[in-house]
């Protein structure tokens, strides 16, 4: 049986920067990945639309990564593989019933534009205060929340802000957004501008915490953009593939690990479906939901009560939906044409249809008025079309699981699933609303692709129902209680078995933190040997 020091069970970004750093600092690493491409849910191809159109069918943006500590650590090894990032000075923007606005890297353009709203004093005071906070928040968002260097964070916060001011840290971290937009800004186009960021971290704004993540996505793409890698997210899995391969390690793609063998508590290897069988003498890592580690992988093994408990109640949140575009022109925004330029575009009515499309998602019913996330991936990256023409990459976020009704009465439930022909439908409804913003949407576009919960989860089996992020982020599930309210952070109940991915914390997104911590713990020397 081949042996390895390390096994990594899928390729999505946690797994490929684990593998990166740990084969770096010697260990001998295999990659395991069931889908015959590694990258989960980075997924870029040029066969979607038409020749010349390169689109990325899931993820897309890169703050993320480009923000955190694994491109820190392995920017030059990236590089060295042609790796290049582009970035814009105008990452997001929104249109709503109130008007438009664009948030740039500018930060004196982005205080004008607050200004301009009536909230200029209300942004520069925010931004301000958070950057007075943000090693903190990046802190808490980045930090093995189970190690003792975490404490370091909490004794920095408790100089800081004293006993009481820290208790009273806590309830401004679980604020939920909309009091706090409505408390802090007067113009509706302000609030519409910052709300929407919640929902790519799997909240809506009445959720607790949203107004935290709200500050710190706020934060973190005014001050540094929207970066995208020049030909897509493929290039970032390549060039970590590549320094995987480097230093030794092996990727391996169509192995679907059906068990992880376990001896006297310890895991030892793993089985493919195929019957093929790897031995690994140091660690797994496991990049699977809670669900599919515990019932599927472990299934057999001797697991505590609370462990099993937790993990079958881990649940999953609302489902993507993502349209992709191509056009033989830029749009024609009818707001502002420099929207344009701008790489996300919040497209709803306001801060109340925001709610309600959250809320009627949450219990099971389509929104009348969804929030439509209007990526333009072609405004910072011009390689990703033929010369003039562009392409949209189209999110919605507020989809039920389960379909029970429509609020706008117009879409029939039927047995509740995601069919080609409410997909369809849905997907027609959501053109049809941004038509009132892009004007020549519809008779611009050359070709179209739908991709539903159903198409999703076939493509990633983490995206459970179509969820992007693996796991709902709420916050009984996020932080020391993801992936499980029992669990002690990344370790297991199985000695040298590892749980990571966007099902664990610090959550979904391309930052590659799980994979980042994990191999950190893995590589770091022992001042002490027993
Ligand atoms: C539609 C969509 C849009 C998104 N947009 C963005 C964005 O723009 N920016 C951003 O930062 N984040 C975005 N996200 C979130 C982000 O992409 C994910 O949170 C992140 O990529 C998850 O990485 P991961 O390491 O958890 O692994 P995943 O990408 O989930 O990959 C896991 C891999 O493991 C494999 N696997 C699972 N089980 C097994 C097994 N038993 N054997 C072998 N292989 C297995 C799967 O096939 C898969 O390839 C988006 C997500 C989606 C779905």
């Amino acid at each position: 049986m081949e042996r390895s020091d390390v096994i990594i069970i899928g390729s999505g970004i946690n797994s490929l920067v684990a593998a990166a750093l740990l084969s770096k600092s010697g260990q001998k690493v295999l990659v395991l990945e069931r889908n015959s491409q590694a990258g989960g849910a980075i997924k870029t191809v040029t066969t979607a639309t038409l020749p010349g159109f390169t689109h990325e069918l899931l993820s897309s943006w890169h703050p993320l990564f480009v923000g955190g500590p694994a491109y820190g650590e392995l920017k030059a090894d990236l590089e060295a593989r042609g790796l290049v990032y582009l970035n814009t000075d105008k990452p997001t923007g929104v249109v709503c019933e109130g008007g438009s606005a664009i948030l740039s890297t500018d930060l004196a353009a982005t205080a004008a534009e607050f200004a301009r709203l009536g909230d200029g004093d209300a942004w520069t005071n925010m931004l301000n205060e958070f950057l007075g906070k943000i090693d903190l928040a990046f802190g808490l968002l980045g930090a093995d929340l189970w190690r003792s260097n975490s404490l370091k964070l909490l004794r920095t916060a408790r100089k800081r802000f004293g006993n009481r001011g820290l208790v009273a840290t806590g309830a401004e971290l679980l604020e939920p957004a909309s009091p706090w937009l409505d408390r802090t800004f007067t113009s509706p186009v302000s609030k519409a501008l910052l709300a929407p960021w919640a929902l790519h971290n799997g909240l809506g704004p009445d959720d607790a915490a949203s107004a935290f993540i709200t500050k710190v996505i706020g934060a973190a793409v005014a001050l540094g953009g929207m970066p995208v890698p020049v030909g897509g997210g493929i290039k970032l899995v390549d060039a970590l593939t590549s320094i995987l391969a480097d230093n030794g390690g092996t990727l391996i793609t169509d192995a679907d690990v059906v068990k992880i063998n376990v001896s006297g508590g310890r895991a030892t290897g793993v089985k493919l479906a195929d019957g093929r069988e790897f031995a690994a003498d140091k660690s797994i890592l496991a990049s699977a939901t809670p669900q599919a580690l515990y019932q599927g992988l472990l299934k057999g093994e001797n697991l505590p009560v609370e462990t099993t408990k937790s993990a079958e109640s881990f649940r999953y949140g609302r489902s993507a939906i993502q349209i992709h575009l191509a056009l033989s022109e830029p749009p024609a925004w009818k707001a502002d044409a420099n929207l344009k330029d701008v790489a996300i575009v919040h497209v709803l009515d306001g801060m109340n249809s925001l709610s309600e499309s959250v809320n009627a998602s949450n219990r099971g019913y389509l929104p009348k008025r969804p929030t439509i996330v209007v990526g333009q991936p072609t405004a910072v990256d011009k390689s990703r079309a033929p010369e003039g023409k562009f392409i949209l990459w189209l999110q919605l976020q507020e989809n039920p699981q389960k379909i029970l009704g429509d609020l706008a009465g117009e879409i029939a439930p039927g047995d509740g699933s995601w069919s080609d022909e409410r997909l369809s439908a849905y997907a027609d409804r959501v053109i049809d609303q941004l038509s009132e913003q892009i004007t020549n949407l519809k008779s611009a576009t050359l070709a179209k692709v739908v991709l539903g919960p159903k198409q999703i989860e076939e493509m990633n089996k983490n995206l459970v129902g179509g969820d992007p992020y693996a796991g709902d982020c709420r916050i009984d599930q996020y932080a020391v209680w993801r992936p499980l309210a029992s669990a002690t952070g990344h370790k297991t109940p199985i000695k040298g078995l590892w749980h990571i991915g966007a099902s664990t914390h610090p959550g979904p997104g391309l930052g590659g933190g799980s994979g980042y911590l994990v191999a950190k713990r893995l590589t770091q020397k022992r001042l002490f040997k027993r």
